[in-house]
């Protein structure tokens, strides 16, 4: 990876995995609703006539068991606790949903790759059905 690209790559960390699970979801013909305020965590898709939400995970920052999800070895008493409170939010948040009847599904940055795996994962979730790539 060149050096320009891998500034566009940070730059748009924010926003783009978002941005490409709501296009597939909408592909696949779900309806939904963005950042729902009045729920646990503000999740970022929400789909109310199925009770499901789906949030979309940037691995470094949620702490993802994959390799971008390890924190980093420099300035680590920082990042350590940091990295650590994101996941007990996440935690609590899931567990509230869960309580208040909505199932959600967690979808990883690096599951973004493969949008083929990515659109077979949403669907099942969403119509209920089996996951096929759990
Ligand atoms: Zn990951």
């Amino acid at each position: 990876m060149d050096r320009s690209e891998n500034m566009r790559r940070i730059r748009s960390r924010d926003t783009a995995p978002e941005i490409q699970v709501r296009k597939v979801a909408h592909r696949l013909g779900f309806r939904f609703r963005l950042h729902r305020r009045d729920l646990p965590g503000k999740p970022d898709l929400v789909f109310p006539g199925r009770k499901k939400i789906i949030f979309v995970h940037g691995c470094f920052w949620h702490k993802h068991s994959c390799r971008e999800g390890r924190v980093p070895s420099s300035n680590s008493s920082y990042w350590a606790p940091k990295l650590a409170r994101n996941v007990e939010r996440d935690t609590a948040v899931l567990q509230a949903l869960d309580s208040l009847g909505w199932s959600t599904l967690v979808i990883w940055e690096c599951e973004l790759r493969n949008e083929v795996v990515l659109a077979d994962k949403i669907q099942a979730f969403l119509s209920g059905a089996p996951a096929e790539h759990p």
